[in-house]
């Protein structure tokens, strides 16, 4: 039997995925991709995602408020955010972090969310999902003023300099089908790091891997990633699956097979 791969971060949740969600899963489960877990994103999906958590037992949810809903109203969201955490276990606090990409109007409220989000991952002693887009090197300032806490840094495609600070913080890379892109960096940093920090991600339905970048993403395509990685470190796919399996399941707390 092949070894089971997890696909730590995807939003199947969403509408890209209405009508074949099932099917989506059966794909992911007929690639070996035997657990799925879930992002959150503001309010307006939330509900969408425990749905999708309720029907399929290979989803897990986070909770949380991504730094790109970080607006007026964000202390209402964040509300949210707590209560859900108040009521029931969640798997991490995610996606939570900076986004400094399409403008800082919000810098300042992006800064209070994130923290304020991590203060309840302590509370709950859950990891952290990080989103960070040209804002690396200011989550990994912000990370490190907390000395219990542990987590992902989603999406990750920085330098082997920021990899090795994140590693040294014994946080977790994300890794996804960038690894898979032309000019994507990770070729040049992944060689350096070995797997000891590694787990995988798909982010669908965005950032697909090559074959089908440009095209919806889906949680079977951890298999591309996986096989990628293997061939950028010289190992074999199996390999990749136990070892990032098993980084996951550390992290997240996860005992029984799943
Ligand atoms: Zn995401």
């Amino acid at each position: 039997m092949q070894p089971f791969l997890i696909d730590t971060h995807a939003h199947i949740y969403l509408p890209e995925f209405d009508n074949d969600r099932a099917a989506i899963i059966s794909n992911a489960e007929a690639e070996g991709v035997n657990a799925i877990y879930l992002p959150a994103i503001d309010s307006t999906t939330h509900i969408a995602m425990l749905e999708t958590e309720a029907a399929y037992p290979c989803c897990k949810s986070m909770m949380g408020l991504h730094p790109c809903s970080v607006k007026e109203d964000y202390q209402k969201e964040l509300e949210v955010v707590k209560d859900y955490l108040s009521q029931r276990n969640f798997i991490a606090v995610g996606e939570i972090g900076l986004d400094f990409y399409w403008d800082r109007t919000f810098e300042k409220k992006q800064y209070e969310a994130f923290h304020q989000q991590i203060n309840s991952a302590v509370l709950y002693n859950l990891p952290i999902v990080i989103h960070s887009r040209n804002a690396i090197n200011e989550c990994i300032e912000v990370v490190a003023q907390y000395s219990t806490l542990k987590g992902i840094f989603h999406c990750f495609s920085g330098s082997l300099h920021q990899a090795e600070k994140i590693m040294a913080l014994d946080f977790m890379l994300g890794i996804g089908g960038v690894v898979t892109f032309k000019n994507g960096g990770l070729d040049r940093v992944l060689p350096h790091i070995g797997l000891s920090h590694i787990v995988l991600e798909t982010d669908a339905p965005y950032l697909a891997p090559v074959p089908y970048r440009g095209k919806r993403n889906e949680p079977a395509y951890t298999r591309l990633v996986a096989e990628k990685i293997a061939m950028l470190l010289n190992s074999s796919t199996d390999e990749i699956a136990i070892v990032t399996t098993q980084n996951a399941k550390n992290l997240f707390g996860i005992k029984e097979n799943h």
